[in-house]
């Protein structure tokens, strides 16, 4: 086993094991070989990563460092990460099954992007002057300062681990605080793989730390941390609710970002060759596997079946096979527990009387693959319609009038994003305006940008990602009022 890649902790500016030296599999999910052994930390490890983190903030050169040059050193990890985006979109593609066509042309990208974008912002985080009738008869000058919360505990998911680690970390950074995130799992390395670039951009130690390992040991030892300010967390809105259980009292700041469930309304005005291209992206990019999947393919009735019949064609037509082949179009799922719990919504939707006009077809031997799966004739009211399953599986839920798009797309738990295809402008903004999500995408799927904020509302959860709206939730306003 000495030759098996090691995935370890940054800790402090170290790479090191857990204290116990104790580890798990994570195995590829396209092949089912061993890919990576994983520190599994314990609640010590989790303490000398807060405690890192602590120093570096409390007393670290990170604090009294100029805003100009923590811009630099976020600005050079970007270029870093850009310079190391092959050997990156390699390790995603393995860790995730997923296609390296998207790492290349998403992830990989966005991630560079988004660093940029905050290392832009790191200096221009002023307080403001603020005009009062005075105190007491004499004149005051009251002003704020936007000062940085504190340590970040940043929890990442699997499904585009990489992307979203750095959603969350070059806000953090630009703001000023110290961060220890926690990868997933179920996708450790690419997300490990920054420590090195960390270190070479040249971030002093315990900015930045590390913690792999389980949710409900690590994760959660990291959340009720008493040194940590602020909670980032992407998954599960099962899990996303026992956390927001786990620090009811403390008083923590939190980001909740949750599962969804979108609905992509096609008009049968709208140009129906790009609604069709739009809507399998929606649906299959990242295998289904993404919160913004937009399984809920709500399409006017007069054009139900034939949109039905050609979503089903762009379906078979998805290439499923190697991540690493840039032709593939369709990987694996994670894991074989999750390839399990998507085939048992197919069944359920079968048995729900929902009717399979794509899927069922042969998939590779080896790896937890699943064939790209339409239903069509779907009730909203039907399981399948209602419940994130997180795989290749749309459904068409027809509808007759534009107030009954709206009423069937709100009409579920989840609120994250939603996408509306149509040529008319007049009906495309008034539905967007009624949708009851945090992302409405008008004639096209989710753009992922780090000036849009991205975050949901409902069960899809609180506060956002991204944008000006993201980096404000790492600092908080101090007002000082002076008495002339
Ligand atoms: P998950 O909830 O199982 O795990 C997410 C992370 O939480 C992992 O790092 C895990 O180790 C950790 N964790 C688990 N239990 C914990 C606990 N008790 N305390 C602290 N941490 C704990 O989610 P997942 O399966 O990795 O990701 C898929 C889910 O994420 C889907 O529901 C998807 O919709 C959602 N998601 C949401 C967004 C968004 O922006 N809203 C983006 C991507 C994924």
């Amino acid at each position: 086993m000495n030759d098996v890649l090691r995935t370890l902790n940054f800790i402090d500016g170290q790479s090191c094991p857990s204290i116990t030296e104790a580890s798990f599999e994570k195995t590829e999910p396209a092949t089912g070989q061993l890919f990576t052994l994983v520190a599994d930390s314990s609640e010590v490890d989790v303490n000398n990563a807060v405690l890192a983190a602590r120093n570096a903030f409390d007393y670290g050169p990170w604090r009294t460092m100029g805003s100009a040059a923590r811009a630099k050193l976020i600005m050079k990890l970007a270029d870093l990460v850009e310079e190391n985006a092959d050997a990156l979109s390699i390790t995603l593609a393995r860790e995730q099954g997923r296609p390296i066509s998207e790492m290349r042309m998403m992830d990989l990208p966005v991630a560079v992007d988004t660093l940029r974008y905050f290392a832009g912002w790191a200096d221009k985080l002023e307080g403001r002057f603020i005009p009062t009738a005075g105190y007491m008869g004499k004149p005051t000058v009251n002003y704020t300062i936007m000062e940085p919360v504190g340590v970040a505990a940043q929890i990442i998911p699997w499904n585009a681990p990489l992307m979203i680690c750095i959603w969350k970390l070059a806000p953090a950074l630009a703001a000023g605080c110290t961060v220890v995130i926690k990868p997933s799992e179920e996708a450790p390395v690419s997300v490990s793989a920054l420590a090195s670039l960390i270190a070479d951009a040249g971030f002093p130690a315990g900015v930045v730390n590390i913690v792999n390992g389980r949710g409900p040991t690590a994760g959660r030892a990291l959340v009720n941390h008493a040194g940590v300010d602020k909670i980032s967390f992407t998954g599960s809105t099962a899990v996303g609710r026992s956390i927001a259980a786990d620090i009811a009292g403390k008083l923590k700041k939190v980001t909740l970002e949750l599962g969804g469930k979108a609905p992509q309304i096609v008009f049968p005005d709208a140009n129906i060759d790009a609604a069709l291209q739009g809507v399998a992206m929606g649906l299959f990019v990242n295998q289904g596997q993404t919160c913004a999947a937009g399984s809920r393919v709500l399409v006017h009735r007069s054009i139900a079946d034939d949109f039905a019949n050609r979503l089903a064609e762009v379906a078979k037509s998805l290439k499923l096979g190697d991540p690493l082949d840039p032709s593939t179009t369709m990987g694996a799922l994670i894991n074989d527990r999750h390839k399990s719990r998507v085939l048992e919504y197919i069944a359920l939707g079968k048995s729900e009387g929902a009717r399979i006009v794509a899927g069922e077809e042969s998939v590779p031997p080896v790896g937890h693959f699943v064939r790209p799966t339409i239903f069509a004739g779907v009730d909203n009211r039907m399981r399948i319609a209602q419940e994130e399953i997180f795989g290749p599986v749309g459904m068409i839920i027809p509808f007759d009038s534009t107030e009954e798009a709206v009423q069937i797309a709100n009409n579920v738990q989840f609120a994250l994003s939603a996408t509306v295809w149509t040529r008319d402008l007049s009906i495309a903004h008034s539905v967007a305006a009624q949708l009851q999500v945090g992302a409405v995408a008008i004639n096209g799927w989710s753009p992922l940008d780090a000036r849009l904020p991205w975050g949901g509302f409902k069960d899809s959860g609180v506060g956002h990602d991204l944008s000006k709206t993201s980096i404000l939730s790492y600092l908080r306003e101090k007002v000082v009022t002076a008495v002339l």
